[in-house]
């Protein structure tokens, strides 16, 4: 059986950030669905995170790791354990540095708009492919996020991160870590931050202009309207996701209150108070059908976690 929250764990948890009981995910998540976590520790830094991590590791209670929740489905019935945020809307607000080579240190709870527009001030480019992707850069390395411009490896060089016994550790990137969608990286790593390399920009105007531009273009293209998760499918070898949901008929299905978008068929949409399980369920048949229409597998790129 599982180890208990005790009082005296919960007292030094918020010692190190704060913590909130039975706090609900829906708040944390850009679907705006999920469970109560049972308890969420938000760090008020690195070091914080650090023993958050190594107090939960002694206490043998399961971790979940979240960071601004936009590719996650939380279950309804909510994280059991511990579930740590490094995300934006905790007391960590994350900061930014030049390095002495050049490079861009900064910490994982940085949202990444945030992160364009200091690199922009400080003259440097090539974090454009971010641009209209939520969340903080901590996930984004996670899930080597990006958009045919590029993904977060094409800049990333090293990470710094907390073993699962509340170790720090910094590992040098390497290109065959990343896959699409997926960082290789040890168990259980908790990345507090990590350094860029990002060019010089010769115009920053242009460069200003053109992520203006790839926002915009994305507005017209996405349901930003509605809560979701983004893309809901990777695509597969040769084939575009929402081309194949697409014509398996699917746009505007709905199972509950959620919805595969009528504008983006890789989006599912919470059009109208989805539970999880109304996600979940839409998820597996759009699946089903796909495979059934094209005997093409679709794999999920967002993650499920908790109790469903
Ligand atoms: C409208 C919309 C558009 C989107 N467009 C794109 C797109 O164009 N391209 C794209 O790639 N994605 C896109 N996404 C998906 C999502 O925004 C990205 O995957 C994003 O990088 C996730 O970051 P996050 O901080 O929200 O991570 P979360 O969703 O909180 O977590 C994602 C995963 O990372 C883990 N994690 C998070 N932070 C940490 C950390 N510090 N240490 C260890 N593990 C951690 C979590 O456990 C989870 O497994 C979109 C989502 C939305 C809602």
């Amino acid at each position: 059986m599982r180890n208990p929250i005790t009082s005296e764990l919960i007292e030094k948890l918020a010692a190190q950030g704060c913590a909130l009981a039975n706090e609900p995910m829906s708040r944390h998540t850009t679907f705006k669905v999920g469970g109560p976590a049972e308890l969420l520790v938000c760090p008020s830094g690195p070091r914080q995170a650090a023993a958050v991590v190594s107090l939960v590791n002694e206490a043998r209670i399961p971790l979940t790791v979240i960071g601004g929740g936009s590719n996650l489905l939380v279950g309804d019935r909510g994280i059991p354990g511990i579930t740590l945020s490094l995300g934006h809307d905790g007391a960590w607000k994350g900061e930014m540095r030049r390095c002495a080579d050049g490079t861009v240190y900064a910490d994982a709870t940085v949202p990444k708009e945030r992160f364009i527009d200091w690199c922009l001030d400080e003259g440097l480019e090539g974090a454009d492919f971010m641009a209209g992707i939520p969340g903080c850069l901590g996930g984004g390395i996670v899930m080597n996020a990006g958009t045919f411009m590029g993904n977060f490896i094409d800049i990333l060089t090293r990470i710094e991160y907390i073993d699962r016994k509340g170790a720090s550790k910094s590992l040098e990137v390497r290109r065959e870590m990343a896959h699409y969608r997926r960082m290789d990286m040890e168990e259980g790593a908790v990345i507090t931050g990590a350094v860029f390399r990002l060019p010089e920009s010769a115009d920053i105007r242009s460069a200003r202009a053109r992520i203006r531009a790839i926002l915009d273009d994305r507005g017209a293209k996405h349901p930003l309207q509605y809560p979701s998760a983004g893309s809901v499918f990777k695509n597969p070898d040769g084939h575009s996701s929402w081309k194949l949901i697409d014509e398996a008929g699917l746009k505007g299905y709905r199972i509950g209150g959620a919805m595969v978008s009528e504008l983006h068929t890789n989006f599912i949409v919470n059009v109208d108070g989805a539970s999880a399980g109304d996600v979940r369920a839409l998820i597996e048949h759009v699946r089903d059908t796909v495979s059934r229409r094209f005997s093409i597998a679709l794999h999920p790129e967002v993650r499920m976690t908790g109790e469903f």
